[in-house]
């Protein structure tokens, strides 16, 4: 008498006859299969949870998550999926979908982008484009020259205003505008500035409020554009987040008006959403018709992996 285990998280067919008496022997088929992928038979949580929003070392300056090490961790957790999304660039989707192949780790290609809609700042996710698609690095691309663009004229602007700016050609890379930003508030006294608040965010209120045009981020529209051009979908990232001027709560009006732009769906579960957010969020999808996501935004092994349920993410079943 043998009872039957299939693990279909594989990218091998594993198929398991366990004895019901302890003197049988098990009869083990697996085809095509790895050690990896073995160990990841018996891990009891197998197959349940998700992380679709997870930054490695591709995501420069402040992420430290190594493709190898993040997929065996998964394995190891009982993952069933993952998705690397750093900003503004797929530089480890191959890594990571090659470790994921080596672990049973089903990795979908991501990336997150630094956008703007209705005069406010917003992170969008795209899911399920080849992660070196011309449109999409060109995107990438675009994000970091307009960037760098925008930091250079405000390094001309600024102190022809008065502005003290100092220290900004030693960081070994050109500036970008959060650092101008972030230099901005550290040297200089901010008329309008709002007690607490960081030097970054302060900076940036500052630009955002009283220099309207001098940061001029890419679209979400012409985000979502990308994604529909390439087949993949356009994620609303963190929509409940709130981290001063440059991440806003989304409101009722805000989802409306990205919904009409195209926005396939929004990242539901996120670590520091309130259960009211999550709850305004899921009505959202729900009102809308649109794809739920969720993740950790993990940038180092030492914060968690977000444990989502692999049936909450309706994302799953619109990307390969
Ligand atoms: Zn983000
Ligand atoms: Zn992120």
């Amino acid at each position: 008498m043998f009872r039957l285990q299939i693990c279909d998280n594989l990218t091998s067919i594993c198929v398991i006859c366990v004895p019901l008496q302890d003197d049988d022997a098990a009869l083990i088929l697996a085809l095509h299969l790895t050690p990896e992928a073995w160990g990841a038979c018996y891990n009891p949580g197998m197959n349940r949870f998700v992380d679709l929003h997870i930054h490695t070392t591709a995501t420069p300056h402040h992420s430290s998550w190594e493709p190898e090490r993040l997929a065996a961790t998964a394995a190891h957790l009982g993952f069933y999926a993952l998705a690397a999304t750093d900003h503004n660039t797929t530089a480890s989707v191959a890594a990571l979908q090659a470790a994921g192949q080596r672990h049973g780790v089903r990795v979908i290609s991501g990336v997150e982008i630094d956008s703007a809609f209705g005069g406010k700042l917003w992170h969008t996710l795209v899911y399920g484009a080849p992660p070196d698609a011309p449109a999409l690095l060109a995107l990438c691309a675009t994000v970091f020259e307009r960037n760098a663009a925008d930091a250079q004229a405000l390094l001309a602007d600024l102190p022809q205003q008065g502005f003290c700016l100092t220290g900004l050609n030693n960081l070994g890379r050109p500036p970008n505008v959060a650092d101008v930003a972030t230099a901005l508030a550290r040297q200089n006294n901010l008329p309008g500035r709002v007690p607490g608040e960081g030097d970054e965010a302060a900076g940036m209120r500052y630009l955002l409020t009283r220099m309207p045009g001098a940061y001029k981020p890419i679209g979400v529209d012409e985000v979502i554009a990308v994604a529909r051009q390439l087949g993949a979908v356009a994620i609303l990232a963190h929509p409940g987040r709130s981290k001063g001027i440059y991440a806003i709560p989304a409101d009722a009006d805000d989802l409306a008006a990205l919904v009409e732009a195209g926005l396939d769906g929004i990242e539901v579960y996120y670590p520091s959403h309130s259960a009211e957010q999550q709850d305004f969020l899921l009505r959202a999808a729900q009102r809308y018709g649109l794809l739920i996501s969720g993740g950790s935004d993990s940038h180092h092994p030492h914060q968690d992996l977000a444990r989502i349920e692999r049936s909450f993410m309706t994302l799953l079943d619109r990307v390969p």
